[in-house]
């Protein structure tokens, strides 16, 4: 890896981020009539959400007081995992938030998704990770992986504090991964496995996320069917939004401020939507994101929403 700035790239890409969304709350299905329902939606296997909670230490541990060893710290990583042992309780894999987001009725409380798109790096992200310590929730982040190795402290970070960590491609760049606005089979599983030994490089080999968020959204896309089943050949599945902080649209539909922020980022509250996946952004730069985060998640509190992360 090189310290090539690939930030140009990222921003110059993100106005195609929210293509086909509409207000805070609507279904990204809804917004193109064109996407084919993904396989990968179905859902295989409707283990419960306590499945994840992990097994009450079967493994022997004949000296509670002695040092902990590092595997039973609850903020080490969670072997397999995306995310720490004390993590385990409010993670959810990404196949059930995408069941829920289609039948909320399904979901068993009311939980929102903080998601945080295009990290990791030593400024935004770490910014991010303040507010959610201040708030004492948790987010999943959706790095990039060419984007990994600059930053390594940060991921690590996200694991012990409590965070998910999930793929959002190795490059982002919209014309390697969909030529012609159609899924590139090839390069997306090249851009996974790429992602995927550049996390195991920093957080070891046992990190293991079951999560892909394409760049620009599932929604926004042509043909990814093929994507989507190499990928879910990987126990890898896809999972878009139905909220957002409004920190990617395009120009003339962007928050001015940070009140506008928090209203675009709450609006699924007063519309009642019970299972909120938002899309915010840890890039440099998203500094309204920061300010407003803390308002953000005291009005779901305030609402007694759940704070869930994708595992
Ligand atoms: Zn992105």
């Amino acid at each position: 890896m090189t310290s090539f700035n690939r930030r140009s790239l990222l921003t110059g890409t993100m106005a195609a981020m929210a293509v086909g969304l509409g207000a805070c709350g609507s279904s990204p299905q809804a917004a193109q009539s064109t996407s084919a329902p993904a396989s990968s939606e179905q859902p295989q296997e409707p283990t419960p959400a306590t499945s994840l909670t992990p097994e009450p230490s079967s493994s022997p541990s004949p000296e509670p007081s002695a040092s902990p060893s590092p595997s039973a710290s609850p903020d080490s990583l969670m072997p397999k995992t995306s995310h720490n042992r004390a993590a385990a309780e409010y993670a959810y894999p990404s196949e059930k938030v995408q069941a829920w987001m289609k039948d909320p009725s399904s979901a068993p409380e009311k939980i929102v998704f903080l998601t945080f798109d295009d990290g990791p790096n030593h400024t935004n992200s770490v910014q991010i990770l303040d507010a959610l310590k201040a708030g004492g929730v948790h987010g999943t982040f959706f790095v990039v992986g060419n984007l990994v190795s600059s930053a390594p402290e940060t991921l690590k970070r996200e694991i012990a504090e409590g965070h998910s960590v999930a793929m959002h491609s190795y490059t982002h760049n919209y014309n390697k991964l969909y030529p012609g606005r159609a899924g590139s089979v090839e390069t997306i599983k090249d851009e996974y496995n790429k992602t995927k030994a550049a996390l195991e490089e920093v957080l070891g080999a046992d990190f293991k996320t079951n999560t892909w968020r394409y760049p620009g959204g599932h929604m926004s896309w042509k043909k990814l069917e093929a994507a989507d089943e190499a990928l879910a050949a990987e126990g890898v599945h896809w999972i878009d939004w139905n909220c957002l902080t409004g920190d990617a649209e395009p120009k003339n539909r962007q928050p001015k401020d940070v009140a506008g922020m928090v209203k675009m980022a709450t609006s699924a509250i007063g519309e009642g939507l019970k299972v909120a996946v938002m899309l915010a952004h840890d890039a440099e730069g998203k500094d309204m994101t920061v300010k407003a985060m803390p308002q953000i998640i005291s009005a779901y509190k305030e609402a007694g929403y759940k704070f869930g992360v994708i595992a």
